[in-house]
């Protein structure tokens, strides 16, 4: 979603170089024992991108984590002789700038929704956790009402109980490789991410009391699934 065009840099210049060798005197028989003079001609061509500025609107930009305006560019490509545009040969990618941060976005932002993308993570880390309750034999009422609390106060929101009860029931009836669901569904979080998804199983099981250790092993076990390494993760179980 997130790239910067090439073309506005021209990185994706393509040079080539023609070395071009020929003889000036055109008749060499070279009877007269005169070497024929040799010029070299560099014969420099390529493809550049021009950005040209086609309109303006608003966005959510999700690095600035608000409402922008932002630039819509145009990219031409041009084909070049010794660097020079020379004429136009086709369109590459539009892109958005953001007039906040100036990062270039592709249109696809435009349809970008920060609310329903909030939603669908806190959906995720719900299922991750539930799924994890069941693996340990934990999935009571009590962990589960824990399991609320936890994503409430995290996110600053008020999770329906009966959505977690619909979550167990899936789980319980797809019952799903948890370490394929956990690598699979963890994909695209950073590390952060990853860490409160630790941060999540652990509270979620200490209303019950102390982690045990076969507890602690298995959050460790499925963390690092997800790419995190132990050193990662221990300080969140120590917290
Ligand atoms: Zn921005």
């Amino acid at each position: 979603m997130n790239h910067r065009p090439a073309e506005r840099t021209a990185q994706k210049t393509v040079v080539n170089v023609v070395h071009h060798h020929y003889a000036l005197k055109k008749s060499g028989t070279y009877d007269d024992g005169e070497k024929p003079d040799r010029g070299l001609c560099m014969i420099i061509y390529g493809t550049k991108g021009k950005s040209i500025h086609v309109a303006d609107g608003d966005f959510f930009c999700p690095r600035c984590n608000s409402e922008q305006d932002y630039k819509h560019f145009q990219v031409k490509n041009y084909f070049t002789l010794y660097f020079i545009p020379v004429f136009p040969i086709g369109k590459g990618e539009d892109y958005l700038e953001c007039g906040g941060c100036k990062q270039a976005w592709s249109q696809d932002i435009l349809h970008y929704d920060p609310v329903a993308e909030m939603e669908e993570s806190i959906a995720n880390y719900q299922r991750l956790a539930v799924l994890f309750l069941l693996d340990v034999g934990r999935c009571t009422s009590s962990t589960l009402s824990s399991l609320k609390d936890v994503l409430d106060e995290l996110f600053e929101i008020d999770v329906e109980k009966s959505d977690i009860a619909n979550d167990v029931k899936m789980a319980q009836s797809a019952s799903p490789e948890i370490k394929k669901f956990f690598k699979a569904e963890t994909q695209e979080l950073d590390v952060e991410g990853k860490v409160l998804l630790i941060q999540i199983l652990k509270q979620s099981l200490e209303s019950e009391g102390p982690l045990h250790n076969s507890e602690q092993r298995r959050i460790i076990e499925l963390g690092k699934v997800t790419g995190l390494r132990a050193k990662q993760i221990q300080p969140v179980l120590d917290a």
